[in-house]
């Protein structure tokens, strides 16, 4: 009695727990498994129907992340992976393209594809848009199917990636960095942990309690959570089953604690539950920004050294922030809030003092925020 009075008191009186208890009562949840079916072919199984079902039995839903050339390679030899990916779609999971081969057309490593981080630059954009139109194509002719999400191998991408998605008609993106539109009508939405990478039975309990209390903190901050989980590494698991059962009672007890809050989702979907105007055409637009309040236009030069122009219209004054966001997710203020009257405003970007990388640039006011990235290159 005591404790529910507490609770009660807590209740009525804490503006901040009354605040989060109204606006994200709720978790969106989505499980994202990438490089699905990967080179290595002498780990068994090799179906994606296991976990498939083990999500399904407990109404989520799964977001592959599929190479569309591996239905060229051993992988598809006997046509399953084929079947498979067609079956999955009807059953109402997404199939994300994830790149085309996964291998960097200008280095030849794999860990990226559109941007090439060994000779720090990204591919042009005739380059992306071959490869990007060439999946789709793949996927289209073989599947049946035009994929709505891109996810770029090993997160690595640059603005050409976002301007050719845009282009072709892309809705949604999913990259590391912080969550909304990217680039025109583009919307991204990041990952938010990976638990599965090399899972034992020695941390198959600790991950498990770890990962709930992660799910329960971004909950109660963004109300919405991203597992992913990586091939090559839950083969393994899959042989003797430890991925399976992890994520078996990963989603029990989901279901357990949060029953009817809990809504399972592919990236896609997910994104349009956050995002009303996800997928909308073009002519959404200006009404989009003309309700942020604030539009972020492309930075000139792009990439640069030291410094680049980066200009912004404001349709009502607001006090705005700007700041960047590196690849690794750490924020970095470049200016504090201060306030900015109607009109477009530009101002000079010094990054002397950064290391060379992509950042996310961020513009935002008192009710939301622009983003692009930037290609700082000494
Ligand atoms: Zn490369
Ligand atoms: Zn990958």
């Amino acid at each position: 009695m005591k404790k529910l009075l507490l609770f009660l008191i807590i209740l009525i009186f804490s503006p901040f727990s009354q605040e989060s208890l109204k606006g994200q009562d709720s978790l969106i949840f989505v499980v994202r498994i990438d490089d699905i079916l990967s080179r290595n072919t002498s780990i068994l199984p090799r179906s994606i129907v296991p976990l498939q079902d083990t999500l399904a039995s407990r109404g989520a839903v799964a977001t592959w992340g599929f190479m569309p050339h591996r239905l060229f390679e051993s992988a598809n030899a006997d046509g399953n992976l084929k079947n498979e990916l067609i079956e999955t779609h009807r059953l109402g999971h997404e199939v994300s393209q994830h790149g085309y081969i996964h291998i960097c057309q200008i280095c030849g490593q794999s860990s990226h594809e559109m941007y090439c981080t060994y000779y720090n630059r990204p591919l042009s954009d005739d380059q992306q848009e071959k490869l990007i139109m060439d999946g789709v194509q793949i996927m289209v002719d073989s599947l049946g199917f035009k994929p709505t999400s891109f996810i770029p191998p090993g997160h690595v991408f640059d603005q050409t990636t976002w301007s050719v998605l845009e282009r072709l008609g892309f809705p949604v993106i999913s990259t590391a960095s912080t969550s909304g539109f990217v680039y025109e009508t583009l919307y991204n939405l990041p990952i938010t942990a990976e638990y599965t990478w090399a899972l034992s039975p020695e941390t198959y309990e600790s991950k498990l309690s770890e990962v709930l209390e992660d799910i329960e903190s971004e909950r109660k901050k963004v109300g919405y959570y991203s597992l992913m989980m990586h091939d090559p590494f839950i083969r393994l698991g899959y042989q003797d089953g430890i991925t399976l059962r992890w994520m078996a009672e990963l989603l029990d007890s989901l279901n357990h604690r949060y029953d009817d809050k809990v809504v399972y989702a592919s990236i896609t979907d997910a994104a349009k539950k956050i995002e009303q105007n996800v997928g909308t055409s073009g002519e959404f637009y200006d009404e989009l920004t003309h309700q942020r309040g604030i539009e972020l236009h492309s930075n000139y030069p792009n990439p640069f050294n030291p410094s680049t122009r980066v200009s912004f219209t404001m349709r009502f004054s607001d006090l705005v922030s700007i700041y960047i966001v590196s690849m690794s997710g750490q924020k970095l203020m470049i200016h504090p809030p201060q306030y900015y009257s109607v009109g477009t405003h530009e101002i000079e970007l010094n990054m002397a003092n950064f290391a060379t990388g992509n950042y996310l640039l961020v513009v935002e006011n008192s009710k939301n925020r622009a983003s692009r990235m930037i290609s700082f290159v000494k």
